[in-house]
C-alpha cells in the first residue's frame, strides 16, 4: 500500500516541498528569525548559521507568459532557477549570500521591476477576477487595482506608514478576495435584483435548482406570458448573484446599480490585538472606468489621515478602535449614514475570529 504522504495521482498541486530551493530544504524547521534589511529585502537566519536573502517585487494576478519567461531568466541567472509568488502576487527571488543581492537588484531594475512590499508599506493588492473572467462582478478588479496602486506607489518601496496597510479587492460580495479582514477593502456591490429573461429561462435553466440557489428564498416559480419562468421578490433580494450562477437568464449587472463599497480596519494578524473584520466606511462609489478617480481619491484620503494620526505599529483598525469610530469618520471627513448601521448582530457576537483566548476556572 502506498505511503500516506506519497502522491499516487496527478490531481492537485505538486507536493509543497518538491520545488523548494536546497537552502530551504536544508533548514526546514530550523529558521530562528527574519529581519527586513531595507524595503523589499529580507534575511531569514537559521540555527545552522545559514542565511537566506529575499528580494521582493510586485507581480500581477494576470501575467503574460513573456513576463513569466523574463522572471525565469532572472531566477536562472541569480537564484539557481528558483523564485516564488506570495499570496498577494508579490514575486520573491532568493539568494544564499548577501554578496549576490546587488547583482539581483540590478537585474530586476533592468526589467523595471520595483523592489518593496515589505513591512510598514502598502504591498501588492490582492484581488479577484473582475470583468476579465468572472460572471458576477459588480466592478472590474485589475483595472481598479492598477489605478489605486499607481496612486499609492510611493508607499510600496518605503516604510513610511505606521504599520502594514493591506488592501484587497473583491468584485462582488461572494468575495474571492480577502475583503472581510483587510486594512482597506474594495468591494464590488450590486444594488438591483436580477433581470429575468422569461423567454429563455426555461430553455437555459433548471427552475428548481435556480430557486434553491437563492439564500433568501426570494425566487418562486411563475408563468409569465405563457413562459415557464420565475419571479423575484425584490424586497428579499440581497443582490448576491447566486441565481445568475445557476441560471444565465437572470443577469444582474447594471451600469447604474453596480459600484464600489469601501471597508476599513480589518486584519488577519494576531499581533498586539485580535484579528478584526473590516467595517463599512463608504457604502457606494459609482463605477468610473478606466481609472476610478473617486475611489482612488477616497483611499488616498484614508491612508493619509491614518499615516498622520496613528501611532507607530498601529494598524488602521487599531487606530480607529483607539480614537473611536466616531472620530474616524470625523477625521477622514467620510459621511456617516444609516447604511453604516449593522443589523446583522447575531453573527458578529458568535463568530469566533481569533486564536486568542483565555482559560477560566
Ligand atoms: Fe466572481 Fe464575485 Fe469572485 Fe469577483 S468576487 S471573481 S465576481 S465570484
Ligand atoms: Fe436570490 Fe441572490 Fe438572486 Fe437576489 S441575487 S434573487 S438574493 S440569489
Amino acid at each position: 500500500m502506498a505511503d500516506m504522504a506519497e502522491r499516487i495521482t496527478d490531481i492537485g498541486p505538486p507536493k509543497y516541498d518538491d520545488m523548494w530551493p536546497q537552502i530551504v530544504k536544508d533548514n526546514y524547521g530550523k529558521w530562528l528569525y527574519h529581519d527586513i534589511l531595507e524595503p523589499g529585502v529580507m534575511v531569514h537566519v537559521s540555527e545552522t548559521g545559514a542565511k537566506l536573502f529575499t528580494v521582493r517585487c510586485p507581480g500581477t494576478r494576470l501575467m503574460t507568459t513573456m513576463m513569466v519567461e523574463e522572471l525565469c531568466k532572472i531566477a536562472d541567472a541569480h537564484c539557481g532557477g528558483f523564485f516564488r509568488f506570495t499570496t498577494r502576487n508579490n514575486i520573491e527571488f532568493m539568494v544564499d549570500e548577501q554578496s549576490k543581492v546587488e547583482g539581483l537588484k540590478k537585474a530586476l531594475a533592468a526589467l523595471k521591476l520595483p523592489i518593496g512590499g515589505t513591512g510598514a508599506c502598502v504591498t501588492n493588492i490582492v484581488h479577484t477576477q473582475g470583468w476579465v473572467h468572472c460572471h458576477t462582478p459588480a466592478i472590474d478588479a485589475s483595472g481598479v487595482v492598477k489605478a489605486v496602486m499607481d496612486d499609492l506607489f510611493e508607499y510600496f518601496g518605503s516604510h513610511k506608514l505606521p504599520a502594514h496597510v493591506r488592501i484587497s479587492l473583491a468584485c462582488c460580495l461572494n468575495m474571492c478576495g480577502a475583503v472581510h479582514c483587510s486594512d482597506i477593502a474594495i468591494l464590488g456591490v450590486h444594488r438591483k435584483p436580477p433581470v429575468i429573461e422569461h423567454s429563455h429561462l426555461d430553455k437555459m435553466c433548471e427552475i428548481p435548482t435556480t430557486i434553491a440557489a437563492c439564500p433568501t428564498a426570494a425566487i418562486k416559480p411563475s408563468k409569465v406570458d405563457d413562459f415557464k419562468s420565475v419571479v423575484v421578490n425584490a424586497d428579499r433580494c440581497m443582490f448576491c448573484g447566486n441565481c445568475y450562477t445557476m441560471c444565465p437568464a437572470m443577469p444582474l449587472a447594471d451600469a447604474d446599480g453596480d459600484g464600489i463599497a469601501l471597508w476599513v480596519g480589518g486584519k488577519v494578524s494576531n499581533t498586539r490585538s485580535m484579528p478584526m473584520f473590516s467595517k463599512l466606511a463608504i457604502p457606494f462609489i459609482p463605477n468610473e472606468p478606466p481609472r476610478w478617480p473617486t475611489t482612488v481619491k477616497a483611499i488616498r484620503n484614508i491612508v493619509e489621515v491614518y499615516a498622520k494620526d496613528a501611532n507607530k505599529y498601529e494598524r488602521i483598525g487599531e487606530w480607529a478602535e483607539r480614537i473611536g469610530w466616531e472620530r474616524f469618520f470625523e477625521k477622514t471627513g467620510i459621511e456617516f449614514s444609516h447604511h453604516h448601521i449593522d443589523d446583522y448582530r447575531f453573527a458578529m457576537t458568535t463568530w469566533r475570529h481569533s486564536t486568542q483566548f483565555k482559560f477560566t476556572k
